[in-house]
């Protein structure tokens, strides 16, 4: 390398060279991250050509969980025997390949009876075994049901869950590393945009919930139930870092619900229409924030209903109109919470040199490894407001990150941007249309 004269060396001062919030030309973020229960090979099928087609579907990246176990087609990777694939197997492993499946929905529903303790260590082992044999990976753990799903990660509400406590004959966390799982949702649920962009009135909202909170945690302590008391962060913030009970850290979140009978309405692919309604997309622009819906798409489980009703329809494609005109960014579950750790917690620096902006991508402070280099993969979307983005060169170590110059946004300001992540791919949804 040339060495620099450092006379030509300028710091480029912030404002003039920032992180932009989300990929160009996007103000929000939003992910629909669903449950698999009760969802037949068909009803994925369908929804997801629906959801993800870009022929004649919507569009939109959506990806969608699995179980590990489970009665035959209800997306479960192993039958109840917690050995023999089922039929799905398949589908599942097509599926985490392209990023159509990237949560897995723990390792079974056991909502009427509680998983056997001689059953379920030696299963989650098969399972991780088995997609990690393929080089598959899993980075979304989402928590399933009634309190008898012992098989659970720690969440302050349900002391009955015991994954993660090494003292049980549940516990299997220590097996989370290996299958991938960076990020989980444990059960925290609520009705608006997170990790906003901080302005007066988002300023004002935080304290008002972060006061409700302490209120509410007050009384909590007053009535003996202090374990169920909600930190601040979780009404705030879409991740935050949580150390489970063995120690182990993963990056929380929490997610979206917007229901006529309160956020703990029972969301479906029917009920879409109160989630992404027109008041709740635009309060999503207005505080450039971040939402990531919940949901089952495989329910309701009725084949004589619709597929999606008018009025859920018209709800997606109204999302649709959002992402394809650059307002909303839609993607996948683990793509969101990723591209939210790398924006959140990149540290680089900025130099003029010459007519060039050298913009070095220094590391991600991950709260839960500490700082440590990040892959080019992980810094997918990654944008910087430059006033030369033709000009600008973003380095990772050495190498030079192929980079895209963007025009002015609506703040005035021009941008470079890493290529964001690719939509997964779904024509081989073609080979498993029929259960
Ligand atoms: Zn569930």
């Amino acid at each position: 390398m040339q060495p620099i004269d450092p006379a030509k060396i300028q710091p480029v001062l912030k404002p003039e060279v920032s992180l932009r919030p989300f990929p160009y030309p996007f103000q929000a973020a939003l992910a629909i991250a669903s449950d698999i229960d009760r969802c037949d090979r068909s009803t994925f099928v369908q929804v997801h050509r629906y959801l993800n087609g870009t022929r004649s579907g919507l569009g939109l990246p959506i990806s969608d969980s699995f179980f590990g176990t489970g009665k035959p087609h209800h997306m479960a990777y192993f039958l109840e025997d917690g050995r023999t694939p089922s039929e799905d197997a398949e589908l599942i492993r097509c599926c985490l390949e392209s990023g159509l499946i990237d949560t897995l929905h723990s390792w079974g529903a056991f909502d009427f009876q509680p998983p056997r303790e001689e059953f379920l260590r030696p299963m989650a082992q098969r399972l991780m075994e088995t997609l990690s044999a393929r080089g598959l990976r899993v980075s979304v753990w989402s928590n399933h049901g009634a309190p008898i799903n012992f098989q659970n990660l720690y969440v302050r509400t349900r002391p009955e869950f015991m994954g993660d406590d090494p003292g049980s004959d549940y516990y299997t966390a220590d097996l989370l590393d290996n299958l991938g799982i960076k990020f989980y949702w444990g059960g925290e649920l609520v009705a608006l945009p997170l990790s906003n962009r901080r302005t007066f009135s988002t300023v004002f909202m935080e304290r008002r919930h972060q006061l409700e909170t302490i209120v509410k945690n007050f009384i909590k302590r007053l009535l003996e139930r202090s374990a169920t008391q909600r930190n601040p962060r979780m009404v705030l913030h879409l991740c935050y870092p949580t150390t489970l009970r063995d120690n182990h850290s993963l990056l929380q979140f929490t997610r979206y619900n917007r229901h006529p009978s309160g956020v703990w309405g029972h969301p479906t692919r029917h009920t879409l229409r109160y989630a992404l309604d027109s008041t709740a997309l635009r309060e999503l622009i207005a505080r450039q924030g971040y939402q990531i819906v919940y949901t089952h798409l495989g329910m309701p489980h009725d084949g004589s209903l619709p597929l999606f009703p008018e009025e859920d329809a018209k709800a997606l494609e109204s999302l649709a109109d959002h992402y394809h005109q650059g307002r909303i960014w839609v993607a996948t579950t683990s793509v969101l919470l990723n591209y939210w750790l790398a924006v959140h917690h990149l540290r680089w620096s900025a130099v003029a040199e010459g007519e060039k902006v050298v913009i070095r991508i220094i590391a991600i402070n991950d709260p839960v490894t500490g700082p440590r280099i990040p892959s080019a993969n992980e810094l997918a979307g990654i944008t910087f407001y430059s006033p030369r983005p033709h000009d600008t060169i973003i380095y990772l170590d050495d190498r030079v990150l192929p980079a895209r110059a963007q025009p002015a946004d609506t703040s005035g300001q021009p941008s470079v941007e890493l290529d964001c992540p690719n939509a997964p791919e779904i024509d081989f949804l073609a080979h498993f249309s029929s259960p």
